[in-house]
């Protein structure tokens, strides 16, 4: 067994998926993360991914204002698009999990 909080100091080579979030957001919401994941995504390309899927309103939008402001309100207009983030996890050849398949 090893301590999968251990730092481990071999270059990564491969990627496993460690979570996924979804955000249903407007049309006004949804340009300005694509604009605000443009600039933020730069520096880290291999450990998040995120896709911006159409949808046709059966949700509302789920963006929240300023986080660090006090009156944090729910946009809850009908959402047109779905955010995706995906998270990767990066892993050296030999701490990539194998999902069980034995060698
Ligand atoms: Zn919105
Ligand atoms: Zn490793």
């Amino acid at each position: 067994m090893f301590d999968p909080f251990a730092a481990c100091e071999r270059p990564a080579t491969r990627a496993s998926v460690d979570s996924t979030t979804e955000d249903h957001l407007c049309e006004p919401h949804q340009r300005d993360e694509r604009q605000e994941s443009e600039k933020s995504l730069d520096g880290y390309p291999s450990e998040q991914s995120l896709q911006f899927v159409s949808i046709n309103g059966e949700a509302a939008c789920d963006y929240v204002g300023d986080l660090l402001s006090d009156s944090v309100t729910r946009c809850g207009v009908s959402a047109t698009h779905v955010k995706l983030l995906t998270q990767r996890a990066l892993y050296c050849e030999d701490h990539f999990p194998r999902n069980g398949d034995s060698l």
